[in-house]
């Protein structure tokens, strides 16, 4: 079907909240990577989130160009027309944004979307994040504040973070402090605050240790309580329906006893890009080892024009990267629960 409108959206997201499962939430790079995850959410009978990072949209415009909105605008009219070819809900989304890109990102994406609203047409994306926690809690608010009020008016969920992500991501490293953990308080603080924007949604990206890329066991404490901690002191002092819509970064390698912890404190998306980047390039490796010699021009041979043909390796790719889409369905529970009614 057409991508999520927004009360679609608020839908998925309320439904995930009260049935305990997550959706998906994949960056992509480009055409192919994004039809990967239409795939793989569709085997799955799941709804899901396709994402684009900064990074993303600037190297999807091209390396001449380096827009990142442009390259976001590109793949999002994309999947505007491709998603209608699939039985499933999906919600367009854009990643980390840190305060020095809105100007460059978010919001001319938002004023495309206020230009296509004003044509009656529906919204480019259907959520922005801002990130502001390289900032003090209360200027990360002050601009988050802003920020959904003028997303509200648009029919635009906002998410936002609080705490530090670890690891890296774009080149964009968190550093490993106390701020990996985020407290009641900042929880507390972060309702009060976005809750005066009266009827607008919001999505929190709070944390608990977690980090960006995949690490080797024992080297990432997740301690999915600190979401169970925080919840609690929102819903004692605002009740049951304040209670966050909780987004899971850097899910990539974690464990799946963790992932249905996190899910159990009220995680509705999980964002999946580290294992997504393996799936699609270990296709790629496969086909590169096993045809060398058709992928290559060598010893005065002309290699084989079905093995370098990059429809043949990217057609692998987008597969196994589908599957591993799937895998992510089947571990947060989202298998067969698409609002889709065909
Ligand atoms: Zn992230």
């Amino acid at each position: 079907m057409p991508t999520a409108d927004y009360r679609t959206y608020c839908e998925m997201i309320d439904r995930a909240k009260e049935k305990k499962f997550a959706y998906p939430a994949i960056n992509v790079t480009s055409l192919t990577t994004a039809n990967a995850v239409l795939k793989g959410l569709a085997e799955s009978k799941s709804d899901g989130i396709i994402q684009v990072s900064t990074g993303g949209g600037a190297f999807a415009s091209g390396s001449s160009v380096k827009d990142m909105a442009l390259g976001a605008i590109s793949i999002a009219e994309h999947v505007h027309r491709a998603a209608e070819r699939y039985p499933i809900c999906v919600a367009l989304h854009t990643d980390h944004c840190q305060a020095k890109n809105l100007e460059g990102f978010v919001i001319p994406l938002i004023e495309e979307t206020e230009r296509r609203r004003a044509a009656g047409r529906p919204n480019l994306f259907n959520s922005h994040m801002f990130d502001g926690s390289d900032l003090p809690l209360t200027e990360n608010l002050d601009i988050a504040v802003k920020l959904l009020d003028r997303c509200h008016k648009n029919q635009i969920i906002l998410e936002i973070e609080v705490g530090v992500v670890g690891g890296e991501e774009d080149g964009v490293k968190g550093e490993a402090s106390a701020k990996m953990y985020t407290t009641p308080e900042d929880m507390l603080e972060t309702a009060r605050r976005l809750n005066a924007v009266k009827g607008a949604r919001y999505l929190v990206a709070a944390t608990f240790g977690n980090v960006h890329g995949v690490y080797k066991p024992g080297q990432v404490k997740l301690k999915p309580t600190v979401l169970r901690d925080g919840q609690a002191a929102v819903e004692k002092a605002s009740g049951k329906e304040a209670r966050f819509a909780l987004v899971f970064h850097g899910g990539s390698g974690s464990a799946i006893e963790e992932i249905h912890e996190a899910i159990d404190y009220g995680v509705v998306k999980m964002n999946i890009d580290t294992d997504m980047q393996y799936a699609f390039t270990r296709a790629i490796a496969d086909h590169m080892l096993k045809h060398y010699d058709g992928v290559l021009r060598i010893d005065g041979e002309v290699g084989n024009k079905k093995a370098y043909d990059p429809r043949s390796y990217l057609g692998l790719a987008e597969g196994f990267m589908a599957e591993r889409v799937k895998r992510a369905a089947r571990e947060l529970k989202s298998v067969g629960t698409t609002l889709y009614k065909g």
